[in-house]
């Protein structure tokens, strides 16, 4: 999908940055004028490509980005969107008694795409409010839109629209000056008190010498997966605590007390993370993308290689063929991989190279029972070490 935006509804309230997008609008109430007649009575989201009808291409590239909620703005009256995403048992009896069994099978996955819901515009006052029908439904998250009458696709690869959510979270320069020009809200511009970069003072690694974005590399400031290190999560602690004092002089010594009792908890658990993984220094790691080297460095593992060729670059063949040939030489038996990311190919390369494929969310709020950062990082140093310890 082109023109796909994940947008903040109001900066000033949204979850964190790292907040995953769960939720997809797709505004599919328009009169579609371009192709009158043919929509007189059908919505052009129904007109068919190939053996679909072309918001369901955008439904499945939603799924597949890890989209968890759809919500699909319709016209009122034209419900034949709605019955599509529907299940039909009358249609599937017939195709059982039938013993089309293939065509039940693809029939019935449309109806299992996961939470499709509808929301009506009952006015056609354009795509903006149509969007805005999905308010209540999206809340305060970040969230994707689809636009389905552009379909792209990526075959076999990252699909289009998890690119765009992860470019979003780590490439702000993208998309944040714009929003914030947007938002005219002083206290937040740049320099402004109100405006805290948790980054700053951290030692960003892998920092780019020449950097090109037609090869699609995504870490262009250096690798921003900088807070699985816990002392990098501390200096940001810190960055949030000073700023808050800032603007809120009188509530200072909370803020404060805060922090302390963060940092000693933080250093508790590390001790403690590091105990577990000091059994494995010098370990070798595959990792699906570049975002594991802060915590190697901590802990004393070793990245070996990506099944990326590039970071944002999907697996090709050729460099999986060659991680093989590295993975065997070197004897390295585990291979990270977070949620978002394509656990087949991982699967794929670990039944070639005798490896386990580890489940790594790095972000808290990935797992459901890991709604903080400490949770998060209990999970991760126990599966590797788990998976680490199986290979010994
Ligand atoms: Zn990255």
């Amino acid at each position: 999908m082109s023109r796909v935006a994940a947008a903040r509804d109001d900066l000033k309230e949204t979850a964190p940055i790292t907040a995953r997008v769960r939720k997809a609008v797709l505004p599919a109430a328009g009169f579609g004028t371009r192709f009158l007649p043919a929509t007189k009575a059908i919505p052009k989201e129904m007109m068919p490509l190939v053996d679909r009808p072309i918001i369901q291409y955008a439904v499945e590239e939603a799924v597949a980005s890890g989209i968890e909620q759809i919500i699909i703005v319709i016209a009122t009256g034209r419900s034949a969107i709605e019955d599509h995403f529907d299940s039909n048992p009358s249609l599937e009896r017939w195709l059982e008694d039938r013993g089309d069994i293939e065509m039940l099978r693809t029939i019935r996955r449309i109806s299992e795409f996961g939470t499709v819901a509808f929301v009506h515009q009952r006015e056609q006052l354009g795509l903006g409010h149509a969007v805005l029908m999905a308010k209540d439904l999206v809340g305060e998250e970040p969230f994707a839109v689809l636009l389905s009458d552009d379909v792209m696709l990526n075959p076999g690869g990252v699909p289009v629209t998890r690119q765009l959510i992860d470019g979003g979270a780590e490439l702000e320069l993208g998309w944040l000056p714009p929003l914030l020009e947007n938002a005219r809200n002083g206290k937040i511009a740049a320099g402004a008190p109100g405006r805290i970069v948790a980054s700053e003072g951290i030692r960003l690694v892998e920092i780019p010498t020449s950097f090109d974005r037609s090869k699609g590399d995504i870490h262009s400031l250096g690798n921003p997966h900088f807070m699985i290190d816990p002392l990098n999560v501390k200096i940001v602690a810190r960055n949030i605590a000073t700023h808050f004092a800032q603007i809120d002089p009188k509530s200072a010594a909370t803020y404060s007390a805060n922090l302390s009792k963060f940092n000693t908890r933080l250093d508790t658990k590390l001790a403690q993370w590091q105990q577990q993984l000091a059994p494995y220094k010098g370990a070798k790691i595959v990792t699906y993308h570049r975002d594991f080297p802060y915590l190697a460095q901590r802990f004393g593992l070793v990245t070996l290689d990506e099944l990326e060729p590039k970071p944002g670059i999907a697996p090709s063949p050729a460099h999986l063929a060659q991680v093989i040939g590295k993975m065997k030489a070197n004897n390295a038996k585990v291979i990270l991989v977070q949620p978002f990311q394509n656990r087949k190919t991982a699967e794929t390369v670990a039944r070639q190279t005798g490896a386990v494929v580890i489940d790594a969310p790095q972000q808290p709020g990935a797992a459901a029972n890991a709604s903080t950062y400490f949770d998060s990082m209990d999970n991760l140093v126990r599966a590797i070490a788990s998976g680490l310890g199986a290979q010994k």
